[in-house]
């Protein structure tokens, strides 16, 4: 999606060998108009799929998906992140590990807000070493749900998670794959 990719060039900051800081339209202020083009993209790339729910995590996931539900007409659910143990019965836990906090999430998803049978097309901002991704997709074969897809806004393609979950029968649509970024020389998409 060249509308992003010009954007991360524009406004993207790379920190060390494997952040890319989009805090100026992603991750912390965001650019409504640039999230509803996502969602449209999200749209026409799975529009072959009939899609029951948009699974995504909090919090920067939300804005993209939001606007990828709208277009599918459909609900967004979003799993949230807790560092207790204190679980309710009433919901599907998966654990993913934190690639910017470094720390271990245990992720939750109410049994009221995902269905056995239902196509969920998974959304989320980053793909890096894959854990968050996985946690989602365990969360909907936990319910019975299928997983159609995973939508990802950005994904750092020199990182494993992608080629490993596409190995595993994932289908992955990625709007940006970085190819290699760093402080130096800037940022080179695939
Ligand atoms: P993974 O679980 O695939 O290792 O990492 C994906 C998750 O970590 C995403 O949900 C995203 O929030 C966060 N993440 C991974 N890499 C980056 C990055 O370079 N920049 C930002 N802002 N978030 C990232």
């Amino acid at each position: 999606m060249q509308q992003l990719k010009d954007r991360i060039k524009k406004d993207g900051v790379v920190i060390g060998n494997d952040v890319l800081k989009v805090d100026c339209f992603l991750n912390h202020q965001i650019d409504p108009m640039l999230m509803d083009s996502i969602g449209a993209e999200f749209h026409r790339l799975f529009s072959d799929q009939k899609i029951d729910r948009v699974l995504t995590i909090e919090a920067s996931g939300i804005a993209a998906a939001v606007m990828t539900a709208k277009y599918f007409g459909c609900p967004l659910v979003f799993a949230k992140k807790s560092r207790t143990v204190n679980q309710s019965a009433n919901v599907y836990t998966s654990k993913a590990f934190s690639f910017t906090h470094k720390t271990e999430n245990t992720v939750t998803v109410s049994k009221e807000y995902i269905h056995a049978g239902e196509n969920v097309l998974i959304i989320d901002d980053f793909l890096a070493n894959g854990c968050a991704l996985r946690a989602l997709r365990d969360i909907v074969i936990q319910a019975g749900a299928i997983p159609v897809g995973a939508g990802i806004i950005i994904e750092k393609a020199f990182q494993n998670g992608g080629a490993e979950l596409r190995a595993e029968g994932l289908r992955i649509e990625s709007l940006a794959r970085v190819k290699s970024m760093s402080e130096t020389d800037g940022i080179e998409f695939i």
